[in-house]
């Protein structure tokens, strides 16, 4: 009898797993997916909102596509219970999916501020495609948009929400923007950056009521000082999703841990992406990491050892990288670890600012941030992320790079991080031309 996956979850993590299933398997198997959305991706809505791309742009396959992949898809159910002693899971119309294996990518959910109002009319998250549909119906070129919180997902969609000709205020609680990216330094420049770009941003304010305002809403602060705006979008963190998972026999904690195969504490279900605690690359401790890269890399390790492969994963590198009003803001590892050796170089009128830190020889995280226009920013971003990933030795280089963290280029060629990192991709295959193979990793 063929084998029997199944797959919870169409995002990013999901899809990567079924392509992977169905390139790796010797023997055709059975695959089920079941997902609450349709396959696509988050990370392209912000160019759905600026309208740079059409909707039918950010799906990742169609019911022909998966048809065609010989999936037997449930789009639009969710699943509500597993059990992993029957191997079972049971779906919100009653419907009950028997597997040998399953994967759990049920991702994560955008969660609000827990204020009064916050569930009001013309108050929105912005993770979901439907989510994303609600806030374009609302900015018309002149409103004024108040975005609560000043994180990573804020920053995705803060040049779409300037390109519809919004204006732009950023309330953030914390003492500085992007407080769980970069640090006060880098905080500092980008905020000086925005503001030249017409951005408003209040930080250390915390958010006590939203209201109705004659049509329009009004935020009110602790510390006094209302806003009045058109549309709110609560940017405020996201939460794994994984209430239906409560009483199946998975081992949770912040999200379902897994090993170095993906797998959770029952050998036959697997977790990927934002909902896995899998390894991290750099400290070796768990992490769930939100971000693509994780969903892709876990969804390909997951999917070949469901295939009957025997893939083992390194770890996951924590990656954050947002261009706001040209201006490149990246990092990556262990970019805030207070013991480590650390050395930083700004240039405070470009601006451009470079954090490196260090254990021994090796670059365990990096903050960098520039103009897009300097080549040589976008082009050290790669670098950076690079040396961190590949863990090469830099100990030739190092006390140079300590004096010159702008000049980066000399020891990313000469420490061959490139043939460290290209040889092989996530699943030991060797890496081939573009144009040769049609997936990415
Ligand atoms: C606006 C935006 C911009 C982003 N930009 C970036 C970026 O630039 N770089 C980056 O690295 N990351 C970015 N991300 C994050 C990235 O999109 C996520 O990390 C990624 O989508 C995670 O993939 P996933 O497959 O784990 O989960 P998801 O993509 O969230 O997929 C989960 C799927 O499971 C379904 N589901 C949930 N519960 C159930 C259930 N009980 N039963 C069945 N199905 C269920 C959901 O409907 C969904 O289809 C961005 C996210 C957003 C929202």
């Amino acid at each position: 009898m063929a084998t029997r996956h199944v797959v919870i979850g169409g995002g990013t993590a999901g899809m990567n797993a079924i392509r992977t299933i169905r390139e790796e398997e010797a023997a055709r198997s059975e695959i089920t997916l079941v997902s609450a959305e349709k396959p696509y991706s988050r990370m392209v809505l912000p160019y759905y909102l600026d309208r740079s791309i059409a909707e039918s742009h950010v799906f990742t396959a169609t019911p022909r596509v998966l048809a065609d992949w010989g999936v037997k898809a449930h789009l639009g159910r969710r699943v509500t219970a597993l059990d992993a002693k029957a191997n079972a899971c049971t779906l919100d119309d009653g419907t009950t999916l028997e597997y040998d294996d399953c994967l759990i990518a049920t991702g994560s959910s955008a969660v609000r501020a827990p204020v009064p109002g916050a569930d009001g009319r013309g108050v929105h998250s912005f993770w979901t495609l439907d989510e994303a549909r609600a806030v374009l119906a609302e900015i018309a070129p002149g409103s004024h948009v108040v975005m609560v919180g000043a994180g990573f997902i804020a920053f995705t969609i803060l040049n779409s929400i300037l390109a519809l000709g919004a204006k732009l205020t950023i309330v953030e609680m914390e003492p500085r923007i992007l407080p769980r990216m970069i640090d006060d330094a880098g905080a500092t420049l980008v905020e000086g950056w925005l503001a030249k770009h017409g951005v408003a941003i209040r930080t250390g304010a915390r958010l006590a009521t939203i209201e109705d305002a004659k049509g329009r809403k009004r935020l009110r602060f602790a510390a006094g000082g209302d806003i009045v705006c058109d549309v709110v979008i609560m940017a405020t963190g996201i939460k794994t999703n994984l209430e239906w998972l409560k009483g199946s026999g998975v081992t949770i904690n912040r999200g379902v841990i897994v090993d170095d195969h993906l797998r959770s504490s029952v050998p036959n279900v697997y977790a990927a992406g934002d909902i896995a605690e899998g390894r991290d690359l750099i400290t070796g401790e768990p992490a769930v990491h939100a971000i693509e890269p994780t969903a892709q890399e876990h969804g390909r390790v997951a999917g070949a050892n469901m295939a009957g492969k025997d893939v083992r994963y390194r770890g996951s590198l924590i990656i954050n990288i947002v261009e706001v009003c040209h201006l490149d803001v990246a990092s990556f590892g262990a970019w805030d670890e207070a013991k480590a050796e650390a050395a930083s170089g700004v240039k405070p009128d470009r601006p451009a600012y470079r954090k490196l830190l260090w254990r021994g020889d090796r670059l365990t995280g990096a903050i960098i941030l520039g103009p897009s226009s300097d080549i040589w920013t976008t082009n050290d971003v790669g670098m950076l992320k690079g040396l961190v990933q590949s863990g090469v030795s830099l100990a030739r280089f190092k006390a140079y790079l300590k004096r010159n963290p702008f000049d980066i280029k000399p020891a990313f060629i000469a420490s061959k991080t490139t043939s460290a990192l290209l040889p092989e991709t996530i699943l030991g295959r060797p890496s081939k031309a573009p144009g040769n193979t049609p997936v990415a990793v």
